[in-house]
């Protein structure tokens, strides 16, 4: 525990602190400062502050803390890599919250290649989770940015997206079974490596992309494919995104299954690259001018790399050919290739240099992508002059991240005080209009929680209340997200 009962809640949190190091031995009941890593999220939007840190080593620990703090009332906010974009892993402002850290079950416990499955702990960082897969030579295609610091428990827990949804799912469809620590502490035993199991409700569903509000998950088996042949990479320039969707259309019917990726950005998104990360390559810009929309395309082909090359590089040919496309350049190896995808993925970081903005991570049909961007820019342009359009995603999964940033000049912080709410409101009713979701990815959290009220099925919103009361009746994980 290190430091004495600081939080100012008395004997009661102080017992239940020295149980709570019972449990998980010397060491692993932080309190008191140097606590930020847990109590300030990535994006230094929410600061919070804990009771305690609790750090157990296994699933069993994880059962006796949730009965311990069920039983003393007091609520636990499950974390694990704390790179969630929505505030659903940051404790909240009273001190009364104890961050439930699941980053030493980082075990990976089994590999079984004939089942194309691995068993894997909740605190595993998903870039380990892919490199024990590689080493087996087989893959494990969840892909993010935050993938060196980012757990498993978290990406199911939140339901991740990232780059190769379009291939091969969110991490819904990358998990078949959960051990998961019930609100009571009892532990579910879902480890199930089965792709046919039709026994009833699937539980397991209901636990991924709950956000730590119904129970602890603690382990996961998750799928594996084989490790592709090749896989190339290539970048397109083009003149919008009614372009940018016709070279969709164009790779899926000329790549079918071996199209991975296919992601977006803007000039502004770029440009803020090229500001805040100079050392990172701009291919097809010039000096005076960036591509006003660019694509980065991925190909992971079962056929050699040659074949690879070829229908990526006849694909390309044609969509210049019939003027989809200005510009285009594949990559020549594989530093080019990461080279691409560091651009796209260095987009975050580059817009947080910038300073804070309203992030809208959302999802439309791609069909009505193009219509969207179109009358949303102007609206915002009209009703906030000057304002700058942070705008990447996932275009092939029609996932945008459509970012507003404050007109230069404007502190970022007055700006997002005098006008998000309102720009929420504009960019959310739009997205309503085109039968979008105002959460494609990053979840519910404490961000959209207000928001969820507003623009969900009221039915649907009366459920998901009773699941949480059927199945945390004392309300004590993770309350005040998601509903
Ligand atoms: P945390 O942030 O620790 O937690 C996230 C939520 O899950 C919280 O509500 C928390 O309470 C809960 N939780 C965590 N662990 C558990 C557990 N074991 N059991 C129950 N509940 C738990 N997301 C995407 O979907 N696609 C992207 O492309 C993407 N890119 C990103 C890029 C960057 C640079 C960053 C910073 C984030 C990005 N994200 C993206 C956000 C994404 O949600 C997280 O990176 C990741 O999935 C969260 O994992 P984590 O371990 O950090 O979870
Ligand atoms: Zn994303």
């Amino acid at each position: 525990m290190g430091a004495p009962d600081t939080t100012g809640h008395g004997t009661r949190h102080s017992s239940l602190l020295q149980d709570l190091e019972a449990i998980t031995g010397t060491g692993h009941v932080l309190t008191g400062e140097g606590l930020e890593a847990y109590e300030r999220d990535w994006r230094r939007r929410w600061h919070g502050r804990a009771l305690a840190v609790v750090r157990p080593a296994d699933a069993q620990q994880v059962c006796r803390i949730v009965q311990a703090c069920a039983q003393a009332g007091v609520s636990l906010v499950p974390q694990g890599g704390h790179t969630g974009l929505v505030g659903g892993g940051t404790p909240d402002e009273t001190g009364t919250q104890i961050v439930l850290s699941l980053q030493r079950l980082n075990r990976v416990r089994e590999i079984d290649a004939d089942n194309l499955t691995m068993t894997v702990e909740a605190g595993c960082v998903l870039q380990s989770v892919q490199a024990a897969a590689a080493d087996r030579g087989l893959l494990f295609p969840l892909s993010l940015a935050a993938e060196g610091s980012c757990t498993i428990g978290g990406n199911l827990a939140s339901n991740a997206g990232g780059t190769q949804v379009l291939r091969y799912g969110n991490a819904r469809e990358l998990c078949l079974g959960l051990e998961v620590v019930t609100a009571e502490g009892e532990l579910l035993q879902g480890l199930s490596g089965l792709r046919k199991d039709n026994t009833g409700y699937d539980l397991r569903d209901l636990y991924i992309g709950s956000e730590g509000t119904l129970g602890v998950i603690t382990a996961a088996t998750l799928k594996l494919v084989p490790q592709p042949a090749a896989v190339m990479t290539a970048l397109a320039g083009c003149s919008s995104p009614a372009q940018a969707v016709r070279l969709l259309r164009l790779a899926r019917t000329q790549l079918g299954a071996t199209l991975t990726g296919f992601e977006l950005m803007n000039a502004f998104s770029r440009e803020l690259v090229a500001r805040h990360l100079p050392q990172i390559a701009q291919p097809l810009c010039t000096a005076q001018q960036v591509p006003a929309w660019s694509v980065l395309l991925e190909q992971s082909d079962e056929q050699g790399p040659q074949q690879a090359q070829q229908r990526l590089e006849a694909l390309l040919a044609q969509a210049l050919d019939e003027g989809v496309i200005d510009d285009a350049v594949v990559a020549k190896n594989l530093a080019e290739s990461r080279g691409l995808w560091h651009l796209r993925e260095a987009i975050p970081l580059a817009q947080a240099e910038e300073g804070l903005n309203i992030k809208h991570d959302i999802s439309i049909p791609v069909s009505r992508i193009p219509m969207f961007i179109a009358e949303t820019d102007a609206a915002l342009k009209q009703a906030h002059p000057g304002c700058r359009l942070v705008n990447f995603g996932h275009l092939g999964d029609g996932n945008l991240h459509y970012n507003v940033q404050a007109p230069h000049g404007v502190g970022s912080q007055d700006f997002l005080h005098a006008h998000e709410a309102a720009i929420n409101a504009l960019v959310y009713d739009a997205v309503q209009r085109h039968q979008g979701s105002i959460s494609a990815e990053h979840g519910i959290g404490r961000l959209k929680r207000d928001e969820l009220v507003q623009r969900k099925d009221p039915v649907a919103l009366a459920l998901m209340k009773r699941l949480k009361a059927a199945l945390d009746p004392r309300g004590t994980l993770n309350p005040g997200r998601v509903v």
